[in-house]
């Protein structure tokens, strides 16, 4: 396949940018070879600047869930870009957006939309701390929540377990406050509870996607949310994967739990630069101008991403598409298995809803450590063959693939046949 084009620009990319990229995963690091560049995209499809056409299963680590370009989000966006980019004051989109969430997010009160993921999630835990005067937060080793300093440990693939930073250049002290425990063990969370008198807040995602996709036992996330109310200490929902992508209403709504907190991004914002945060009036009260927690931003709410996460999420609510994802993630889960049966490959699938990973192992995946267990060499092979099969995955083991609506029988039987070509080559290249 000719990937000429991108590696020209790869080559001139890495002059004045870093890596050729503006965030790390971009970089095909985990998989080696060229990273893709990217010319269009249009419904389930994505064209890089090559020519070279893939059934998209990255949709931009998630925002897509309606595919690229729907029609009817691209008039809407049209019909804005005419009034203006931004204007450093408050405008009618941000109010219908807020009441769109809040409505899908029983938790949710009040909101406040910010630019990115990162960016929510290092407001709501602000936030934790401004209202209980603690200071203290447990997350769960292997959930990643942007890359703020405080919660940049054990963060997903490749970091540390510890309380030690997992990045250079993130100074002792701003993670010292952060204590890790390990998803679905209760007993982890258990004990640093008893331990430690000064915790804001418990922070977690629902469903992890940030180690390949993790489900929670029922149990531990029952037992979290009692646990957590018993101790009084608050508990922040990092939906800006899971929201709206696993129901509506997000993992909440499929769990049958309420986070105090609870933060969105990626699909809030249907493409565009698109975070918020919220919680119940008592709570959000506390944010500037209301309260003393000050948080600000030049573009937050920007008129523009305000009407595409309007259009996007208006779109979602009418198709309902999430039956219909359920059942697709089911096909390539069997799809998965019996190419692995056939081959000989040791292979788990996690999925939830559109969410859909396998792991390279033998091992079940429920946290970080069994997640680590898969064979990313095997991985490697296996997502290059799926790109010269017309599949555009992420180029990680540890990264969900996603399903978009714009997703027609022809593109899952396309993926279908992919994986059954990259399951062989994977067999042939790790005979035992
Ligand atoms: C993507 C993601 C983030 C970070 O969002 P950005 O928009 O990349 O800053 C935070 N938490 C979770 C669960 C995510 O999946």
């Amino acid at each position: 396949m000719k990937l000429e084009k991108s590696i020209e620009l790869y080559t001139k990319g890495k002059k004045h940018l870093v890596g050729a990229v503006n965030s790390p995963v971009r970089a095909f690091k985990s998989v080696g070879g060229v990273p893709l560049f990217i010319d269009r995209a249009k419904g389930s499809k994505i064209i890089d600047v090559d020519g070279n056409e893939y059934v998209d299963m990255v949709l931009s680590y998630g925002p897509m869930i309606l595919g690229h370009r729907n029609s009817v989000v691209e008039k809407t966006i049209k019909k804005y870009l005419k009034k203006g980019y931004s204007f450093g004051a408050s405008t009618r989109g941000e109010i219908i957006l807020a009441g769109m969430v809040c409505d899908a997010f029983p938790g949710m009160d009040k909101v406040r939309f910010v630019n990115s993921g990162t960016e929510a999630v290092l407001s709501a835990i602000r936030l934790a701390r401004a209202f209980t005067g603690k200071n203290k937060i447990i997350k769960f080793a292997g959930c990643y929540h942007g890359h703020s300093d405080a919660l940049l440990v054990a963060a997903g693939s490749g970091l540390a377990t510890l309380s030690i930073p997992g990045s250079k250049g993130v100074p002792e002290d701003a993670v010292k406050n952060t204590l890790i425990a390990e998803f679905n063990n209760i007993d982890s969370v258990e004990r640093h509870l008893a331990e430690n008198k000064d915790i804001a807040a418990v922070i977690f995602e629902p469903i992890a996607g940030n180690m390949g996709v993790v489900l929670p036992t029922q149990e531990f996330i029952e037992e979290l949310r009692e646990l957590t109310k018993a101790s009084g200490v608050l508990l922040i929902a990092d939906e800006v994967m899971t929201g709206f992508r696993s129901k509506f209403g997000g993992a909440q709504e499929l769990l049958g739990i309420e986070a105090d907190i609870t933060c969105l991004g990626k699909v809030v914002g249907g493409g565009f630069p698109v975070g918020a945060y919220g919680a119940r009036n008592e709570i959000m009260e506390m944010v500037s101008p209301l309260g003393e927690m000050y948080q600000a931003g030049t573009l937050s709410g920007n008129p523009i991403a305000m009407s595409c996460g309007i259009a996007t999420l208006k779109e979602l609510k009418k198709r309902n598409p999430y039956e219909d994802f359920e059942k697709t993630a089911a096909f390539l889960e069997r799809v998965l298995l019996d190419a692995a049966n056939e081959n000989g490959v040791d292979l788990q699938v996690n999925r939830f809803g559109s969410m859909i990973n396998p792991f390279f192992t033998k091992e079940k995946v429920v946290d970080f450590k069994s997640a680590q267990t898969s064979d990313v060499k095997k991985f490697k092979t296996f997502f290059w063959k799926m790109i010269e099969n017309g599949v555009f995955l992420p180029p990680s083991q540890f990264e969900s693939w996603f399903l978009a609506t714009a997703m027609s029988k022809r593109d899952i039987y396309k993926v279908k046949s992919a994986i059954q070509i990259a399951m062989k080559a994977v067999a042939k290249k790790f005979k035992k």
